[in-house]
Formats: C-alpha cells, sequence, structure tokens
C-alpha cells in the first residue's frame, strides 16, 4: 500500500531537519566488492543523511523522508545513483546542486531479490549534490518491530524497535546498505506524545516525552548501525557518560545488574585508547529482541534475558562495549570480513572481563566459548567453518555462527601468546588509531598485520599460521586451549556424582557461578537417565532457576530426556522471550523426535506472533513451519 508521504509531511513540523555539508572522512582508496549491495559508491558517494520521519503505530510504518549528501570522486561525473531497498514504498524522488532548489528526479525500482531487496536507481544531473526520497516503509519490513502492549515489560504501552545488521537497514532506509559507506546522519522523529524515542545518536538523558525529538550522530557510521527505538522508556544514570534506559518496570533492576558499565568503559580505554563516541547508553529492550545485544554506537541495545540479578552475565555489555572499538571504529568492508568485527571484539570482551572481573571468570568463559566452537564446527559443512567467509548468493545473517566470534578470537589468542601480551597490545592499539572510523577488508587487516608485527618478528610470526587461520576450515592445530582450574574442580565433582560416591545434594556446588553451573550441565554424559535428572533437579531446582543460560543448558537436557517436569517451563521460556541463541538449540533438540516436533509446532504456533522476523526466518526452517 502506498504511504501519502505528503500527508504526514506537511504537518506543523514539515520544515524539519536542514541539510549541512557533510565532513570530510578519510577512506581506504579501494571500493570493495560487496556481494550484497546494489550500491555504486566507485561512482557516487553518501556521506550524510537528514532523516525526517513520522512513527505511524496504527499502521506499524514509518512515512518521511531521506535527504541524502553526496559526493563524487575526483573527475567523477556519474549521473546514475543506486541504492538499496526492501519492501520501501517510494512516492517522489528529487535532486538539488545547492540544497536550496529541487527537481524531480527519474527512478526505478528494480524487481526484488529475496535476499537483497530491490535495487533503486535514481538519475541526476553531473552537478547534482542531494537527493531527496520520500517514501514509506511497509509493515513487514524486516529491519522493524512493532511490539503490542502484551509483548513488552510494562504491557500498557506500544513499542517499535529497529535491527539493522546485516543487511535490514535498506527495509526502513533507502541507503547505500554497505558497510564500507560511512555516513553522518540527523534525524527528526514524531511519534505518540507519550512515548520516547532514542537512536543511535546524541540522546539526551533528561530528555522529557513530547512526541518530537531530534538526534545528531557527527561521527560516520555504516548504515547496520543506524538504530531506532520508541516505547515507554526511561533513563537511570550510571555515570556522567554512561546509563540504562528501559521501560519503567525494570530500569531498576537493570541499572543494578549493569552497575559496573564505567569500570567496564575504563578498563577497556586503558586497554584500547580513548572511548571516541561520547556517551555509552544501554537501552534494555523487550524480550522479543532477537539478539543478545546489538552494539548501535552510543547506545547498545541488549536483551533482558542477561537480567540474571547476580551480574553473572554482563559479559554481554563488556562485548557490545568492545564493538566501540572492534566494529563501530573499525569496521568490516563487507560481510566476509565479519570475522574483523567479531573476532576482535570478543577477544577484547574477555580482556575487559578480566580487568573487571578477573582472569578466573576470564578463563571460564574462554573454556565455554571454545565448546560452543567445536561442537558448532563439529555440525557445519567445511565452508562455514573459514574465516574470511564466502556469502556469494547468501543471506549474510547465515553467516552469524561461532566462526567469525570464537575462531577469531582464538586467533588473536595465538597471536597474543606468540608475541606476547605487551607487543601485541601495542600493535593493537595502533591498529584501532590507524584504521580508526574506516572499513577495511580481511586483504587490509593481513597487509597491516605483516607490515606491523609479522615480518618484524620473524621467529614468533612462523609459529602462527595466518594464512591457514583466515582462509583455512577447522581449528589449526597449533590453536592455543584455554584451560580454567574452576572447571577442573566442577569436572571432579561430576565425576564423584556419576561414580555415585556422594548424592547430588552433597556435591560442592553452594558457590558455584553460573559459569560453573553451565560447565557442570555441559560436562554430563549425553544419557543421564530420568533418576538422575530429578536428582539433580531436587537438589538444585534447575528447572526454576531464572537465569536465562542455565535455563537453556538445562532445558536442553531435559528435552533430550523427554523429562516432562522441566516441559511447563521449556514452553514458558519459549514463548516468553525472542532470543535466537536460546530458540535455534532447544527447537533444533525438540525436533529430533516426532513428538517433540509436534510439541515444537504447538509452542511455535502461539509464540511466533511475538518472535522477531529474524528469529521467525530461524525457527520456520527448523521447524518446517507452516508444519
Ligand atoms: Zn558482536
Amino acid at each position: 500500500m502506498m504511504c501519502l508521504a505528503a500527508a504526514c509531511r506537511e504537518g506543523p513540523h514539515s520544515s524539519s531537519v536542514a541539510t549541512r555539508p557533510s565532513p570530510t572522512v578519510s577512506t581506504p582508496a579501494a571500493v570493495a566488492h560487496d556481494d550484497h549491495s546494489y550500491s555504486n559508491p566507485n561512482e557516487i558517494r553518501v556521506r550524510h543523511a537528514d532523516l525526517d520521519w513520522d512513527v505511524l503505530f496504527d499502521r506499524k510504518i514509518l512515512c518521511g523522508r531521506a535527504t541524502l549528501t553526496l559526493e563524487r570522486p575526483p573527475a567523477g561525473h556519474a549521473t546514475r545513483l543506486v541504492l538499496d531497498t526492501r519492501d520501501l514504498d517510494v512516492e517522489k524522488v528529487e535532486a538539488s546542486r545547492d540544497g536550496s532548489s529541487w527537481t524531480d528526479a527519474p527512478f526505478s525500482l528494480a524487481p526484488p531479490d529475496k535476499i537483497l531487496g530491490s535495487a533503486l536507481a535514481i538519475t541526476l544531473a553531473q552537478d547534482a549534490t542531494r537527493v531527496r526520497i520520500s517514501y514509506a516503509t511497509r509493515p513487514q519490513a524486516s529491519g522493524l518491530q512493532w511490539l503490542d502492549p502484551p509483548q513488552t515489560a510494562g504491557r500498557k504501552d506500544l513499542f517499535l524497535f529497529t535491527q539493522s545488521e546485516a543487511i535490514h537497514g535498506r527495509s526502513w532506509i533507502p541507503l547505500q546498505d554497505s558497510p564500507q559507506v560511512r555516513i553522518t546522519y540527523r534525524a527528526r522523529v514524531r511519534t505518540p506524545k507519550n512515548l520516547m524515542a532514542v537512536m543511535s545518536a546524541n540522546n539526551d538523558p533528561k530528555a522529557a516525552p513530547d512526541g518530537d525529538y531530534e538526534f545528531e550522530m557527527p561521527q560516520p557510521i555504516p548504515s547496520y548501525l543506524i538504530a531506532l527505538a520508541v516505547g515507554d522508556v526511561s533513563f537511570a544514570p550510571i555515570s556522567p557518560r554512561a546509563g540504562i534506559w528501559a521501560e519503567p518496570p525494570i530500569v531498576g533492576k537493570a541499572a543494578r545488574e549493569f552497575a559496573d558499565l564505567e569500570a567496564m568503559i575504563r578498563a577497556a580505554e586503558e586497554l584500547f585508547g580513548p572511548y571516541r563516541w561520547d556517551r555509552y547508553d544501554v537501552l534494555v529492550l523487550p524480550p522479543s529482541f532477537p539478539f543478545g545485544g546489538m552494539e548501535n554506537p552510543r547506545l547498545t541495545f541488549a536483551t533482558p534475558t542477561v537480567l540474571a540479578g547476580d551480574k553473572s552475565l554482563v559479559a554481554l555489555v563488556a562485548h557490545e562495549l568492545a564493538h566501540s572499538w572492534a566494529g563501530n571504529l573499525v569496521t568490516n568492508a563487507t560481510w566476509r570480513d565479519f570475522w574483523l568485527n567479531e573476532g576482535f571484539t570478543v577477544y577484547l570482551e574477555r580482556r575487559i572481563v578480566e580487568r573487571v572481573f578477573g582472569q578466573r571468570r576470564a578463563e571460564m568463559e574462554a573454556v565455554l566459548g571454545l565448546q560452543d566452537l567445536e561442537k558448532e564446527i563439529a555440525a557445519l559443512p567445511d565452508r562455514d567453518e573459514i574465516l574470511h567467509a564466502d556469502l556469494r548468493g547468501r543471506d549474510p545473517d547465515d553467516g552469524f555462527t561461532d566462526v567469525p566470534y570464537e575462531k577469531g578470537a582464538l586467533f588473536l589468542c595465538h597471536l597474543e601468546q606468540a608475541f606476547g601480551r605487551e607487543i601485541f597490545d601495542r600493535f593493537l592499539r595502533g591498529y584501532f588509531d590507524h584504521f580508526a572510523f574506516q572499513s577495511i577488508t580481511t586483504e587490509d587487516f593481513l597487509r597491516y598485520l605483516h607490515a606491523n608485527l609479522l615480518d618484524s618478528n620473524p621467529r614468533p610470526a612462523a609459529r602462527v599460521p595466518v594464512e591457514e587461520w583466515v582462509e583455512e576450515p577447522g581449528i589449526p592445530a597449533g590453536a592455543p586451549r584455554p584451560t580454567s582450574e574452576a572447571f577442573a574442580r566442577v569436572e571432579a565433582e561430576v565425576t564423584r556424582w556419576l561414580e555415585r560416591k556422594v548424592p547430588a545434594s552433597g556435591l560442592s556446588a553452594s558457590g558455584w557461578s553460573t559459569q560453573e553451573w553451565l560447565h557442570f550441565l555441559r560436562a554430563l554424559p549425553p544419557s543421564l537417565g530420568h533418576e538422575k535428572m530429578d536428582e539433580l533437579d531436587s537438589a538444585f531446582h534447575l528447572t526454576d532457576s531464572g537465569n536465562s543460560e542455565i535455563s537453556n543448558q538445562w532445558l536442553l537436557r531435559a528435552i533430550a530426556h523427554r523429562y516432562e517436569p522441566a516441559y511447563p517451563r521449556l514452553e514458558q521460556f519459549l514463548t516468553s522471550m525472542g532470543r535466537r541463541k536460546f530458540l535455534k538449540p532447544l527447537y533444533e533438540e525438540l525436533v529430533k523426535t516426532p513428538d517433540g516436533k509436534n510439541r515444537a509446532l504447538a509452542i511455535y504456533r502461539t509464540a511466533r506472533p511475538t518472535y522477531h522476523p529474524i528469529a521467525v526466518a530461524t525457527v520456520d526452517k527448523i521447524v518446517g513451519w507452516p508444519g
């Protein structure tokens, strides 16, 4: 359905945001080939966007316009600008030389590709410097989730949030949706009067909801980091530059859980250089958010499933904070290079955890990470085990496995081990300074690695098979193997219990952290028997655990053992949150048997309308929806 864009534009605020010249940004000279964008930044590059929307909850659409500031290379005279879109209704396109007088620009929208969406080709005069697109999104936009009140924590207001990574930004903004194109933006957003709007930009902690908001993001960012949320959220400060946005019923709990935010920022700064984004706030979203966190600059989006009550799952925030260096400051140029974002970030995350919460905790998390990686690699085809992934013809969301995260981090651990922490830290800090606010390919990284670390230290360099790490499947033979003394003690308890030397109630588990519990549950043999499941549950009430990670691990076992006392909790867990990390393994375990598959379909029928489109796409495939 076409939106009457003019109607929502002609309100009292129609003059809206003025365009302005974009700042100068240094970028690598070459434009990388991006399999996931139709855009042509080698001919014309978007430098800045002025965005202006009405948020129409009743129609589940954004309606407004995007004004893009353009730049051509020296001596470039391209007259065709190609943008990425998906499911957008484009009403009108205009172009301008100076930003004051506008003329209609001819445009065409190509037939949609299932993965990439539709190329929007605009014909411009050689000297046009701005283009203005009046458009509306559609209710099924893959990057927008519109929540009804029952899907929120407060249960009384509507909520909207965006998720642009990997290529969902194009479903709500017509842009060059390739991570190598960095832009600054300003935005004006009109919402229902009682709701607050926040963006990956300069949010004002003192702002009161009035239904009309302006934002500015002065640092150039890739399109997948543009983010918006609208809902009944309030703010709780942690420090002068950090705080929590969340729905009123959970903002206090979230602020207590993330009380170490400032300590984490300081730890990261000591290790990797200054935090360059001014504020660092965390928005705790309603439970349908499909990811653990999303590193939207200045405003991390986080799942409420990490609010464990004991700070045991805050590594997630360390991870999103670490993206302020790895990913947001130095960005993968294409989704093939995704490991540059995530492998570096997992490595940094563990360094932050070590500083703030101690070596013991960081070691445990590294061991759990390696377990995840080995389990995943056992099930993946060779081509999906390669860091420098080939994602041609595929949705880049298919590349979100443990490989870019944990294998990438293990590669960096190997470099640290070979060169020593002092030298490697100096290298990392130089890397972030050198490529700050740039998007780079794997080849750019490898060139820098050779020039600044490997070539001048040939002896340790010979111990790290860089080519094998980056271009081959599997884990190289000499890879580091993280170990944990705490976990060795847990394993000893597993043995004592399995050998019936002690009942479950006699295990010395009273001081165990979440990580030790996870290791305990993973270390149990695949077939435990109903009686042992019962014994554990009676001793430790695992079915009733409110810790999402422990619940996930326990429920996986419960499904495998057809342990019926846990079924009501399983159903409750799967219908109360939409985090893909938990949905995927639990539904996969369920569909292994015919009656499990029936159970999966019955639960999914209720849960599906509450999940995010990204989670729906994943679970549809697993359960074979519509059944
Ligand atoms: Zn990440």
